[in-house]
């Protein structure tokens, strides 16, 4: 058994002492990325690694993994989002350190104030979610419905078929 989640973490602490956190947190409570949501439901799946590297940088390794409730952009339906962020942070005390860290890290800078696990999962998440999620092609019934007109916009079309009538009828499933 995993001991329970701390909701705060000293990263500082935790890389020096090469701890993993591995769980899942809930969606719900992300306020900056909920605007983006449809609901907040679900949660992320993670593992982290915290470690000190060869140059002595304490830092993060790890993956998130969720399914995101959205609205697809081009359907404006509901469709799940599945979203995977890979972890490379280098944790820093000041703006001046993040600069010097090395380009393969993203910062995490902290300060008096503890860092939120969640928050932190957060900006992750943020980094990665797509400006405006779609359907893939095939899954999206505005991408079916354009495939559809451009069909029927073919000049060399044969028949001579009522084109909505294809269309009344591939709503219908
Ligand atoms: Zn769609």
């Amino acid at each position: 058994m995993s001991s329970p989640l701390p909701e705060y973490i000293d990263p500082l602490r935790l890389a020096d002492a090469r701890a993993v956190l591995q769980g899942q947190v809930a969606v719900s409570g992300m306020a900056r990325l909920a605007p983006s949501l449809r609901s907040t439901q679900g949660v992320v799946d993670f593992d982290l690694a915290f470690s000190v590297d060869m140059e002595g940088i304490r830092c993060v390794h790890g993956s998130l993994s969720t399914q995101l409730d959205v609205i697809c952009q081009r359907c404006m339906q509901p469709m799940e989002l599945p979203l995977e962020a890979q972890v490379a942070l280098g944790v820093v005390v000041s703006m001046q350190e993040a600069e010097r860290l090395p380009s393969a890290y993203e910062p995490l800078v902290v300060g008096a104030e503890p860092v939120s696990l969640k928050e932190m999962i957060e900006d992750e998440l943020l980094l990665v979610l797509p400006v405006a999620p779609i359907h893939p092609e095939q899954q999206c019934p505005a991408w079916r419905e354009r495939i559809l007109e451009e069909e029927q916009e073919e000049p060399a079309q044969e028949g001579k078929k009522n084109p909505f009538a294809v269309l009344a009828q591939l709503k219908k499933t």
